[in-house]
């Protein structure tokens, strides 16, 4: 017998793929109704939720990470569940979801980053910012590399928020982060750090600066530190000059008060120091012995493009910066899903209104979705997922409404669990999350951090199954 899908007798099964802020808001605004009646399992590919909030927002920002209460309040509704440590394409399958699920919602993120294709980009001592990131936030994927920080001068790519956080955990004594959730391998490491200088490159001017005054608050605020600007990069181009007088982002003129703020600020103690330079872009990156030595950059000037928009072009004026590393922090980048559309310039799933498109037919696929940085690229702040995962949800909703299935015997849980199962998949469930959670607040107690994490996946099965056992 058929039942409307979203009934009680034929919930609305859902499947999510990830478990960072676009996931959950999806997941609470499915939930948050009776009518239509949704289950939700989550599937993710390490056995810890909540995406970047854990792998990617600063350890010295542990306010921002209180947003984790929404989720887990969200994580504990009736018809939630979480799989963990199972990977899409690896794991479980495109056709297998589709079989088992009226719908797939992608919220995977941007798992890489843009690259610079400058000549050196790869020698040693050139490297990702996001990967440095998961680093120093001891990221699975990312915990074993290794940085060298006993050169003086750093130069950082791109001036978003990435490059921001990096220059301040780079800049901040290991005093004041050990009471952070950072790891104790980067504490280590940082203790070590013979880092004076700290060059933050953008290829635009202050008005057109990617990262947000909070952010750039938090560099002047900075104890022992100095920022310094080349006080020429303040006076504006007339076109940069209109922006800022006309426009009606209040960041951008917050932004622009910070500059002046930081060109005139005087530190007498610093440690450190925090270059901006403006309108330059890296064209190359050289060595000394195999290791990074410099950087050549291009002066640019701002030119005026159709959509108004100022791009920067390069001029005929160069200049080196003697660096021993380089941090390229010009942005995330998604990555392609096993058989799922991708629009390799974007990095971002096709779609219209979170409803995924075909690339080839250009028609809507039934049934999938997407929601986060892999439907919009990587943009906005935690917030911006939500109203962006609503959107994809009620466009889901939309699709459902009037469709019909047969009921379901067996208890979907048991079904999916059992499926997972017979593949032999060593899976976690939020309780586990939780009990793994416990173990690294009580870690962290007895060093005065609010959590030690563990950052190898071996050894969060290790640990969840001893609890189980317990
Ligand atoms: P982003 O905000 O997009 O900034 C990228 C920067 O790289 C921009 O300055 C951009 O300059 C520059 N860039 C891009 N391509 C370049 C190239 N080829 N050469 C030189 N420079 C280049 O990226 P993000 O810093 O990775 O941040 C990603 C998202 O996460 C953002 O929405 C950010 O706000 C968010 N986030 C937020 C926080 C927080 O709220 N605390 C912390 C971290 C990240 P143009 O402007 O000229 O393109």
């Amino acid at each position: 017998m058929k039942y409307p899908i979203g009934s009680e007798r034929r919930p609305l099964r859902v499947a999510i793929i990830g478990a960072g802020p676009a996931a959950f808001y999806a997941a609470g605004d499915l939930l948050k109704r009776q009518n239509p009646y949704v289950e939700v399992d989550m599937f993710e590919r390490l056995p810890t939720p909540y995406g970047l909030v854990r792998g990617g927002v600063a350890p010295d920002h542990q306010n921002i990470k209180n947003v984790t209460k929404i989720y887990e309040r969200i994580a504990r509704l009736p018809n939630f569940r979480f799989w963990g440590n199972v990977t899409f394409g690896k794991d479980i399958h495109r056709h297998e979801l589709k079989s088992r699920f009226d719908s797939i919602l992608y919220a995977v993120g941007a798992q890489s980053d843009r690259r610079m294709n400058i000549s050196g980009e790869d020698l040693l001592g050139s490297y990702s910012a996001t990967e440095f990131v998961g680093w120093y936030n001891g990221h699975p994927d990312y915990r074993d590399l290794t940085y060298d920080l006993s050169v003086k001068k750093v130069a950082i790519i791109g001036l978003g928020n990435v490059a921001i956080d990096v220059a301040r955990i780079l800049t901040k004594s290991s005093d004041v982060l050990s009471n952070t959730d950072i790891t104790a391998y980067t504490l280590d490491a940082l203790k070590k750090s013979q880092i004076e200088e700290i060059y933050l490159i953008a290829r635009r001017g202050p008005v057109q600066a990617a990262c947000t005054p909070l952010e750039l608050q938090a560099l002047l605020d900075l104890d022992q530190t100095r920022v310094t600007i080349d006080p020429e990069a303040l006076q504006f181009d007339n076109a940069s000059q209109h922006i800022l007088e006309q426009t009606k982002d209040r960041n951008v003129r917050r932004n622009v008060e910070l500059f002046q703020q930081i060109s005139q600020k005087t530190t007498t103690h610093s440690r450190k120091t925090i270059h901006f330079r403006f309108l330059r872009s890296p064209v190359e990156i050289y060595a000394r012995q195999g290791r990074v030595s410099g950087i050549k950059l291009v002066k640019n000037q701002l030119v005026r493009m159709d959509d108004d928009k100022l791009k920067a072009h390069s001029t005929n004026t160069f200049e080196e910066l003697p660096v021993g590393m380089v941090l390229r922090s010009i942005g995330y980048l998604g990555t392609q899903l096993d058989d799922v559309p991708f629009d390799e310039k974007r990095g971002t799933i096709p779609h219209q209104t979170g409803r995924v498109f075909d690339d080839k037919t250009n028609q809507p696929i039934p049934g999938e979705y997407v929601a986060g940085w892999a439907k919009r690229g990587p943009s906005g702040v935690i917030g911006t997922n939500k109203t962006d995962a609503i959107e994809t949800v009620q466009t889901m909703l939309e699709d459902f409404k009037d469709q019909q299935a047969e009921e379901i015997q067996q208890s979907h849980e048991d079904s999916i669990k059992s499926w997972l199962e017979s593949k032999s998949i060593h899976f976690g469930s939020f309780q586990d999350w939780k009990n793994l959670d416990q173990i690294e607040v009580e870690a962290g107690m007895l060093k005065g951090k609010p959590r030690e994490k563990v950052t190898q996946i071996s050894e969060m099965m290790t640990l969840i199954e001893k609890k189980r056992k317990a």
